[in-house]
């Protein structure tokens, strides 16, 4: 059973597999229960990275639902 990886509730990076802290936002809340993955390369060229306040590229998450 493939299980979703957490996302930050931060930052919204999805972390890598097994991973359930993210290394930018130590006290932030992770979460599995997320929507929309996004690969952002270039944060300054980028409407979505803008939007949820990106500054390094990597692999997003648009929603991220913590508790
Ligand atoms: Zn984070």
């Amino acid at each position: 059973m493939a299980k979703n990886p957490f996302a930050c509730g931060e930052c919204h990076l999805v972390l890598a597999d097994g991973v359930d802290q993210c290394s930018r936002c130590p006290s932030a809340q992770v979460s599995s229960d997320w929507q929309g993955y996004v690969i952002i390369m270039n944060p300054e060229r980028s409407e979505i990275a803008k939007r949820l306040n990106v500054e390094h590229s990597g692999k997003y998450a648009l929603k991220v639902n913590t508790r």
